[in-house]
């Protein structure tokens, strides 16, 4: 919502393989990551190939921003990848952005992922001492040099990419394309979500299954954790020489925050889960209140739960202008106090002289929240009691969003009563660490480090 006070997830990736080549997998491929702009708003690119030629575009830019008629007629070819998002500063945006379209050893290959190496500077430094030169911030690039020095010995991409896996780290969600084939992998903690789907006879990897429903794709599975799967005109097959090495832990914040509310992610609906959580809050931290509202957007599915659970009416109480879009000029300091209101309203006649139970799915810094109590009790409200849909966070996450360290995280440094002191509130609840399992029935395991400190390893 805010820049400096919300989290990014900083990718989301596409595929498709269309072994009929009836599809226009370029334009597939556009709708595709318009779905996923959630995931990350800073660039945005396809690569599309026809079995001989590449082609590329990507910028800096919102996919509409990116894309239009001219450039997708310009695309050709039964195997396109696409790729959004945020990619850290301004000045990065050009070489970060994916996907990476790089020639080695006998081919070319064009690459997407969605993740965070743990060990990105060790590789960096190991790469760079033998002499790699690297042109981006990106783990995309680490894994495309490892794979291209992999393939000097190795004739099959598949074969090379298990043993790079063998090298890494943390999270991955990868989609690669060569001239032939379309694989997808996915780290064996199975930490970041891909999906795979079906148009008749074409085949599609998606970071979520909202991308497949945009483009007609029937879903039919996620990748496994430590799985590579290979698309190619003789069909579907798996690599799963990485299955089962770990117990696999996707993270507990996708279901959260990251992923769309009507994705299904590793089995389990995100709307459900965030109701859920919602409903947990209702029960365990409840307070006489008048109405409840949730922070647009992802704290409306728990701010239902909370109402469900606890018989206190819903109510629409926070309005969000949803065409303050990435080139929105920022205020000037004068008026930069009062940039919240540009972005979102409180609604009077649903506030005025209630109790407000305020339901968000974070608390980062806690500037968005305290703006947020300030306009509601502007507008009338007279008590707002803050109910958050995830445990104080306390740790910085190493798997490709940006959490920020330790020290920026507002839960870290203050006590739960300084806190809601800080951001104004009458009272101040979170769902406990414990009840996070109670949001997520259909998982056996889940990342939970960026509340509990208790990371995966490696
Ligand atoms: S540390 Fe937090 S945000 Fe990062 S993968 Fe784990 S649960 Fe998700």
């Amino acid at each position: 919502m805010f820049a400096e006070d919300k989290l990014h997830e900083e990718c989301g990736v596409f595929g498709v393989y269309d072994r009929d080549r009836t599809l226009d997998c370029a334009r597939l491929t556009y709708y595709a990551l318009y779905a996923l702009q959630h995931r990350g708003q800073e660039t945005c690119g396809i690569v599309t190939c026809d079995g001989n030629d590449f082609a590329c575009y990507k910028n800096a830019g919102l996919v509409p921003e990116v894309f239009n008629d001219f450039n997708l007629n310009r695309f050709t070819g039964h195997m396109a990848v696409g790729h959004v998002s945020c990619t850290g500063h301004e000045d990065s945006h050009k070489q970060n952005s994916q996907p990476l379209l790089t020639r080695y050893t006998g081919d070319t290959m064009a690459i997407a992922n969605n993740g965070g190496l743990a060990n990105h500077n060790k590789l960096i430094n190991e790469l760079a001492q033998n002499g790699a030169i690297f042109h981006s911030d990106t783990d995309a690039e680490i894994i495309a040099y490892l794979l291209g020095w992999e393939r000097i010995t190795n004739g099959r991409m598949e074969s090379a990419l298990s043993q790079v896996m063998c090298r890494l780290e943390g999270a991955y969600s990868l989609v690669i394309m060569t001239q032939d084939q379309l694989i997808a992998a996915r780290d064996p903690y199975g930490i970041r979500p891909l999906c795979i789907g079906k148009i008749g006879g074409a085949w599609v990897f998606a970071s979520e299954t909202a991308a497949l429903k945009a483009v007609g794709a029937e879903y039919q599975r996620d990748v496994e954790p430590g799985e590579i799967v290979v698309v190619s005109d003789e069909g579907l097959t798996s690599v799963r020489d990485h299955v089962g090495k770990f117990k696999p832990r996707p993270c507990i914040f996708e279901y959260i925050y990251f992923a769309r509310p009507d994705s299904v992610v590793g089995g389990q609906s995100v709307y459900e889960a965030r109701r859920l959580a919602g409903m947990i809050l209702g029960r365990e931290t409840g307070v006489d209140a008048d109405i409840v509202i949730g922070v647009p957007d992802n704290g409306l599915c728990a701010a239902i739960g909370y109402s469900e659970a606890s018989g206190i009416p819903y109510g629409i109480g926070i309005v969000k202008n949803r065409y303050v879009g990435r080139t929105f000029i920022q205020p000037t300091q004068l008026i930069r106090q009062r940039n919240v209101e540009i972005k979102l309203t409180a609604v009077e006649s649903c506030v005025k002289g209630k109790r407000v139970v305020l339901v968000d799915d974070s608390i980062i810094r806690g500037t968005t929240s305290a703006n947020l109590i300030r306009l509601l009790k502007e507008a009338g409200a007279t008590e707002v009691h803050m109910r958050v849909s995830s445990p104080p966070f306390l740790w910085p996450c190493y798997f490709g969003t940006d959490i920020p360290n330790k020290h920026e995280l507002a839960a870290n440094n203050l006590s739960c009563d300084e806190l809601r002191k800080k951001i104004g509130a009458d009272s101040l609840g979170y769902l406990d660490v414990e009840d996070l399992k109670r949001i997520v029935p259909e998982l056996d395991g889940y990342c939970d480090a960026c509340f509990s400190g208790d990371y995966p390893r490696f």
